[in-house]
């Protein structure tokens, strides 16, 4: 059921200059104090989405500070993944319930990963999102563990959360993005907040050069003479491109040759990409300009990077999000990011100084022809996002929260 995740480490010493001496030298202090303790990270997937996208920075920079850890992912496992991508909707608060049946796959295969983790020795459990909640409950001596939550559950669906507590209430630490996402029933005293972070040194958030980047868009017919907005998420309802394509559409009007590029990706543990992805092709018909593109495409880190560097605006117009490391992307490249008024988007975007928050796609349209028609006020937005990001949403803080924790439960 898991596999390990090979990860060549990231020496620290890469991060500085970019981020505050105070906080490099912090780090260095905490690792050294720590040592080689061994600390075990799982989660459901090695490639797509936030946190794959997060580990696979996180694990090998602890690696490159001295700890011995290591990354397990689950095998694929499509009907294991139907269940779990329902239990994540469920959590971010649709209505309705799992069958006997669907219960029943979901605890047998956490009891299966609770099986070979026996096989495994660590110092610290770290294990991340509802995929592998109540392995716990199968693995008496998960122990010091913690639960990270990644998701947005302020509003779970109750019948839910009241089935899975009794596994998460075990773990000695439980993570969550926003005060407000501590579910019922939770010790306040064992959740701690911590925000996401971005790696301002992978293929993705590297400075690019612009003319390479111009190339790469043309290579999937879009033009860098022509404004560009851009949405990058997985293809799943929550990230509402429908909305996006309305908001275009109203915009277009306004804005001469606007192109559209929406990059989705195809995650193991996310069924449900294909059938949003036919339904937006679908939705945005013949029009050249709209731009569904995906990693089947070849759109991979590199391309994302490219796209959202000559994006004129980014946006992330979600109705509900974790957190959104899209946004941090896009304020990390100096651009101003429109984002859905929703979970951990409103912690990074400062309406009207960075960016801006909107709600419906004709707050969005309004605020994407504003910021085309004023390009020094973006520009200035952009440069106020990046230095946010800078200070708070870049892997060297969240190492330093990660090693904090550490110290606290070994
Ligand atoms: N992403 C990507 N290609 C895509 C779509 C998304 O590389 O086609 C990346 C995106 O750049 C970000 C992560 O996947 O790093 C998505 O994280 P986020 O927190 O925004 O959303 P999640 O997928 O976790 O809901």
């Amino acid at each position: 059921m898991i596999q390990e995740v090979k990860l060549d480490p990231i020496h620290f010493s890469k991060y500085k200059g970019i981020i505050k001496d105070g906080l490099y030298d912090h780090v260095i202090q905490m690792a050294k104090k720590l040592g080689r303790v061994t600390v075990i990270h799982l989660n459901s997937t090695a490639s797509g989405g936030g946190v794959s996208e997060i580990l696979s920075t996180l694990v090998p920079t602890l690696s490159g500070l001295g700890i011995d850890a290591r990354r397990f992912v689950l095998k694929k496992h499509f009907k294991f993944f139907e269940i779990t991508k329902e239990i994540h909707n469920f959590l971010q608060g649709k209505k309705g319930n799992l069958n006997e049946k669907q219960k029943e796959i979901y605890l047998r295969t956490n009891e299966e990963i609770a099986n070979e983790l026996r096989g495994l020795r660590a110092d610290l459990w770290f294990l991340h999102d509802p995929q592998v909640a109540a392995t716990i409950s199968f693995h008496p001596n998960l122990h010091p563990s913690v639960w990270r939550s990644h998701i947005d559950t302020s509003k779970p669906n109750q019948a839910i959360w009241d089935w899975l507590l009794p596994h998460i209430k075990q773990y000695d630490r439980m993570i969550f993005t926003r005060r407000t996402y501590i579910g019922p029933g939770l010790e306040y005293d064992k959740c701690k907040i911590f925000w996401p972070a971005i790696d301002p040194l992978n293929p993705k958030n590297s400075p690019i050069d612009h003319f390479f980047a111009t190339e790469i868009a043309k290579k999937f017919e879009v033009e860098n003479t022509r404004p560009i907005i851009s949405q990058i998420s997985r293809f799943d309802p929550w990230k509402d491109p429908w909305g996006v394509i309305d908001a275009y559409r109203i915009a277009k009007k306004k804005i001469n040759g606007l192109q559209l590029v929406l990059i989705g990706f195809f995650a193991s543990d996310d069924p449900e990409a294909h059938s949003v992805l036919i339904d937006i092709k679908k939705y945005a018909g013949t029009d050249k300009d709209i731009h569904i593109l995906s990693n089947l495409d070849g759109v991979g880190a590199i391309e994302v990077n490219a796209f959202q560097t000559i994006s004129t605006v980014i946006i992330q117009k979600s109705i509900k999000e974790g957190f959104g490391l899209t946004v941090s992307e896009g304020m990390w490249k100096g651009k101003p990011v429109i984002g859905g008024k929703t979970g951990g988007i409103v912690d990074q975007i400062d309406d009207g100084k960075n960016g801006f928050l909107v709600s419906t796609s004709a707050e969005l349209a309004e605020k994407i022809i504003w910021l085309i028609s004023h390009p020094k006020e973006a520009e200035n937005m952009g440069r106020e996002g990046r230095e946010k990001a800078r200070e708070h949403f870049l892997m060297p803080r969240l190492i330093a929260d990660h090693l904090k924790l550490y110290q606290e439960l070994i």
